[in-house]
């Protein structure tokens, strides 16, 4: 099966998980709409995420900390300085590149020997220049004396400079953690691959805070339950997840050690979460640039320290591509396009479909539908032929098809078909929500 990153793309857009954003005015670079389905999607991986952060650690709490904040948090986290892309152009066809793309050494004065990738002329490029990836606004209505404020490039941030309030509110003592997911904007230079990069995203972000010198065993702690989600919860192929540890010239400027969790993408091994070993860059730089002793008290050890912080840090968008992708299958022997997605992330769980239109068969296809959408989502579809309506919800990853007939209204059974096999089973109504229940695990 050839699964490339058109095919996935289209049937998002038609199935209704993730459409370009406002398509009617010709589209908007870089920022996607999530559709019905994907809302769905999104929200139950991020569901998940949030579960195994707060509901599975007692020492993780959440946090819903403010898109805008104070500037100087990013003077102090080293956004300002720091966050910036080399951008070359190609003077012959006007095409925008990542310096870094196209050459490792980015302070090479050799720009005149790089031949364009799209063009295919050679000499054409600027020199590279630097390009913050922070959006600007303006707060207050007169622009001229208003105050310049970004929108956060990361939800990390947000942690840090409420880190204390949060320990002073719930008594946590240390190791403790806490999680956030929220938007996060750059302004990316070469938005690409789908959802992949884009100029708007969310992020999944737990912030973990640690004595110093616990910091080396709390990163491979964390490593290793973060891979478990992937392969575990999500149930990702174990064959498509690896890690990647950042070299000397990788590493961030808050970083002491790093590794990125890679998925093996259609377009190739890419990043889906960063597993940072922060130290105490990011809360001794708050305390320098606020004046402010952001110090933990240890009653343990009866010290004051600024404790290291290891960080996980995901993107919801990309985790969802990556999820898609895996589920992707092409069942070439029955001509169909299956998104095997594990149940309990599914968008819907089940389709109710009353076999013909007539003889009460849809009254009694609804009243299965009564019962289970307290429950969870299901949908009820008496639209054209059987085989056609398994099919759509194939594509859409609905896992179960329950079918009324009219055997159904003489001994209450209806037929329970599963999505990977289409295997059919006859059971009686009173069981579907304990087996499809049972799936959700
Ligand atoms: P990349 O190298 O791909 O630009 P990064 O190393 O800058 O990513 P981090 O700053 O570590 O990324 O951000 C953490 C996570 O946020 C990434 O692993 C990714 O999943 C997500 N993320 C970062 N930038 C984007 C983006 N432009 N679009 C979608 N997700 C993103």
């Amino acid at each position: 099966m050839n699964k490339t990153i058109e095919k996935i793309v289209s049937l998002c857009k038609q199935r209704g998980f993730v459409y370009q954003s406002s398509e009617i005015y010709g589209g908007f670079g870089a920022v996607y709409d999530y559709g019905p389905l994907g809302v769905e999607l999104k929200n139950n991986i991020a569901n998940y995420w949030w579960k195994e952060m707060t509901q599975i650690h007692e020492n993780i709490v959440g946090l819903d900390s403010g898109i805008l904040m104070h500037p100087k948090i990013w003077e102090a986290s080293g956004h300002i300085g720091e966050f910036h892309d080399p951008l070359v152009d190609c003077k012959q066809c006007k095409s925008r590149y990542r310096a870094d793309e196209l050459s490792d050494n980015i302070n090479s004065e050799k720009w005149d020997k790089i031949k364009c990738p799209k063009c295919g002329v050679t000499g054409m490029m600027t020199s590279p220049r630097q390009f913050n990836l922070m959006f600007k606004t303006q707060v207050g209505p007169v622009e001229e004396s208003g105050e310049t404020a970004y929108l956060r490039p990361e939800t990390a941030q947000g942690i840090y400079v409420n880190y204390q309030l949060v320990q002073g509110s719930t008594r946590m003592k240390i190791p403790f953690g806490i999680a956030q997911i929220g938007k996060a904007f750059r302004n990316e230079i070469i938005a690409r691959n789908f959802i992949f990069r884009t100029r708007e995203f969310e992020q999944m972000e737990m912030q973990y805070f640690v004595k110093p010198g616990n910091d080396d065993k709390e990163m491979i702690d964390w490593k290793e339950k973060r891979k478990k989600f992937y392969i575990e919860t999500l149930g990702i192929d174990k064959k498509h997840i690896r890690f990647h540890e950042h070299g000397e010239d990788e590493l961030a400027h808050y970083a002491k050690e790093a590794w990125d969790i890679e998925y093996d993408f259609p377009f190739g091994w890419s990043e889906v979460e960063g597993i940072h070993n922060r130290t105490d860059f990011d809360l001794s730089r708050h305390e320098q640039f606020s004046g402010k002793n952001l110090k933990y008290f240890d009653q343990i050890s009866n010290e004051r320290y600024l404790p290291y912080i290891i960080e996980t840090s995901a993107g919801l968008n990309r985790m969802m591509l990556a999820v898609l992708a895996d589920a992707y299958w092409e069942d070439t022997d029955n001509n169909r396009t299956v998104l095997r997605l594990h149940p309990k992330i599914a968008p819907f769980k089940a389709v109710i479909c009353p076999l013909i239109k007539k003889d009460g068969l849809p009254d009694k296809a609804r009243s299965i539908m009564e019962v289970l959408k307290p429950h969870f989502n299901v949908l009820y579809d008496q639209q054209g032929s059987i085989g056609k309506r398994y099919y759509r919800q194939d594509e859409a990853g609905t896992p179960y098809g329950i079918t009324v007939d009219h055997q159904s209204l003489e001994d209450n059974t209806v037929t329970l078909r599963h999505r990977d096999t289409q295997k059919q089973d006859r059971i009686d109504i009173n069981n579907i929500l304990g087996i499809i229940q049972k799936s959700l695990i």
